[in-house]
């Protein structure tokens, strides 16, 4: 039985989800807690490091993958493979740690049917002005990415509805505060307290 929960999290490209994720594991504000690392066959991108921001791949090794059977799910977006490791979600979830997943709606719709149990978190930039500006200051990509990305900003928002949780990310540390709230709260359920403080409650209902 998995223990973690596993938190979906999906936003238009330059949003910010990536930096508020890393901020959350920097700031230690909550143990038990990872991302997962998805593979991807796109090139790196100045400042990306292999292993740590994805595992970068050939498109051929990722195709033997995929046959193998190793990704829980995997996506072809801006014309490249994405996908998750299904080892290391299940060896996660099984030690009770919450693992994070940045991945696309199309992704999310997918984990959502195979772990009926995860919660997903959609994350909206404050406008359209300030997406484009900062996939402009992100000075990865060409005029001719940026409109493309901001084309698909628009299709990927078109998704929100299907999440859980929603959160406006125009100041870090509000999206942050958001962020763990959410944590927080997902672990005060009824299931995971249960679990945590099983001999506290039945030593409580003892006579
Ligand atoms: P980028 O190239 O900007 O890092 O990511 C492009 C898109 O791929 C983002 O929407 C990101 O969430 C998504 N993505 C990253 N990893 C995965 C994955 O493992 N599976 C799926 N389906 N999407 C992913």
């Amino acid at each position: 039985m998995h223990k973690g929960t596993l938190f979906i999290i999906s936003a238009a490209s330059g949003t910010g989800k990536s930096t508020l994720i890393q901020q959350m594991l920097k700031k230690n504000i909550l143990d038990n807690i990872t991302i997962s690392i998805s593979y991807t066959t796109r090139l790196r991108r100045k400042g990306e490091r292999n292993g740590k921001d994805y595992y970068f791949i050939s498109k051929n090794k990722f195709k033997n993958m995929i046959k193998k059977g190793f990704f829980l799910e995997h996506a072809k977006i801006f014309n490249n493979y994405y996908g998750t490791s299904k080892l290391m979600i299940e060896k996660f979830l099984l030690l009770g740690v919450d693992i994070f997943l940045i991945i696309n709606w199309e992704g999310a719709q997918n984990i959502r049917s195979k772990i009926t149990n995860s919660k997903s978190i959609f994350l909206l930039p404050p406008s359209k002005q300030e997406l484009y500006r900062r996939l402009q200051n992100r000075g990865q990509d060409s005029d001719f990415i940026i409109q493309k990305r901001m084309k698909t900003a628009v299709s990927e928002i078109s998704h929100y509805h299907e999440y859980d949780y929603v959160i406006v990310n125009n100041k870090l540390k509000t999206a942050l505060f958001d962020l763990t709230n959410i944590i927080f709260a997902n672990r005060l359920r009824l299931s995971y307290q249960k679990r945590k403080n099983f001999d506290l409650i039945k030593k409580l209902l003892k006579y």
